[in-house]
């Protein structure tokens, strides 16, 4: 089979540009003439800090993320960031705490801690907004971390009954840990595309903006450069690059500098120890990645050099629209499918509500979910080229994932598909 005859939609790791693809075969064997490939060089030789600026830039172009944001690279996946988040915002706000008592109490260090105790016993909070399968793995990451007393679930989205996740409930439900004048939670977690369930934020929370808006943390590993973001709403956003960015190895990181050393110190080891509260590995240590161009260790390059290729091809396609042009070649994608899915209500049912449908994880049930019917649907589907399009494991049914390395013809393929099978059925 050749990849020109097939259109993936698998959920993750996910297609990429054919032309990226011939090219890495190239440098994979030879870089730049010089008789070893890309995964055999340094991740300490220009070449390699060349691939990273290069990875950095055209990012920064894409999303036009502003100067006072940092832009890191690690191997943690995104489940790693789950807990680097936790890890890294939980220090930030202890050390705020004891440096406020400590103005208070002076330099009794055993006074101070005793204060911070009850402090940390009494009011450290995260608040996790849970819409789908992935924020609900982050807040159960964070209660395991910091324990569950600690964890504010301000939303659970899960139906009552089966406990899917279909919607998000509106603002005013919201349980936000309220923002006091120097308090308020640690962070304010949320997944911006729930990828196994097909719900995605139409926009950014308006209950998280404001003067004293606290520091958001988004998961965007499914949506990342699909759509416009304003940057300078988040305190972090995250993503594993294995969908649209790159190949499976690396997570890309968007953090504000005001979040770094030396704007803000942050809790030492010692006294995270002290008030049982956890010490993250070194790895998923953003000071320490930050401070060292994201080459604390060893980084995989080759993985880099993938998602550059991927945001120039953007980069070139685009050009001065930026993500924009991507955003809307996204939504007519994701356009053309749903309205022939809700064209056939007696073949085919969307599952998530209509305000918050993925543009990205089209979810969706055949004949209410029949599971003969679901399998000669899939079935026929490959007998078009139409590969991936089985729903994830735990939710079941049918689910295209409409990345940015699928085409406008790939889609056109599936709608035509989903004509023929609702026609036929
Ligand atoms: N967050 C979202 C939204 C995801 O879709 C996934 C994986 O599919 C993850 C996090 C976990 O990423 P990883 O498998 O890289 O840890």
């Amino acid at each position: 089979v050749n990849r020109s005859d097939v259109h993936y939609w698998g959920a993750g790791p996910a297609p990429l540009p054919t032309a990226v693809l011939e090219k890495a075969s190239q440098v994979l064997l030879n870089y730049k003439d010089k008789g070893i490939g890309l995964c055999e060089i340094s991740h300490r030789s220009p070449d390699a800090n060349e691939i990273l600026a290069h990875a950095k830039q055209t990012l920064t172009y894409l999303l036009e993320i502003p100067d006072d944001y940092e832009i890191l690279f690690l191997q943690s996946g995104g489940s790693g960031e789950f807990s680097a988040t936790v890890y890294n915002l939980v220090a930030i706000w202890v050390e705020k705490k004891r440096a406020k008592i400590a103005e208070e109490v002076g330099d009794d260090k055993g006074e101070v801690l005793r204060r911070l105790r009850t402090v940390v016993d009494e009011e450290l909070k995260l608040d996790y907004l849970v819409t789908g399968s992935w924020s609900l793995k982050a807040s159960q990451e964070a209660a395991r971390l910091v324990g569950a007393k600690h964890v504010n679930v301000a939303v659970d989205a899960r139906k009552a009954g089966d406990g899917k996740f279909v919607d998000i409930p509106s603002e005013d439900k919201w349980t936000l840990t309220p923002r006091t004048s120097g308090g308020g939670p640690a962070l304010v977690y949320f997944c911006d595309n729930e990828t196994v369930d097909g719900v995605e934020f139409p926009a950014f929370p308006h209950s998280l903006e404001g003067d004293d808006a606290p520091l958001v943390c988004a998961d965007m590993s499914s949506n990342f450069i699909s759509r416009k973001v304003d940057v300078r709403k988040y305190a972090v956003i995250f993503g594993g690059a294995q969908k649209n960015i790159g190949n499976t190895g690396i997570a890309i990181v968007i953090i504000r500098k005001s979040l770094l050393p030396p704007a803000v110190t942050y809790a030492s080891a010692d006294l995270l120890r002290e008030l049982n509260l956890p010490v993250g590995p070194i790895v998923l240590d953003y000071p320490t990645i930050a401070k060292n161009n994201s080459l604390y260790n060893t980084l995989p390059i080759f993985d880099v050099w993938i998602a550059g290729q991927v945001m120039a091809g953007l980069v070139n396609t685009y050009g001065a629209k930026r993500i924009g042009g991507q955003e809307d070649i996204s939504n007519e994608k994701a356009r053309i499918i749903y309205e022939t899915l809700d064209k056939y209500p007696n073949v085919y049912r969307v599952v998530p509500g209509n305000a918050v449908r993925s543009r990205m994880n089209i979810c969706f049930r055949v004949h209410g979910g029949d599971a003969d019917k679901e399998k000669a649907f899939l079935a026929g589907a490959e007998k078009k080229g139409l590969l991936g399009l089985k729903g994830h494991r735990s939710v079941g049914g049918i689910r295209a994932s409409n990345y940015n390395a699928v085409s406008l013809e790939g889609a056109k393929t599936l709608v035509s598909y989903l004509e023929d099978y609702a026609n036929s059925a």
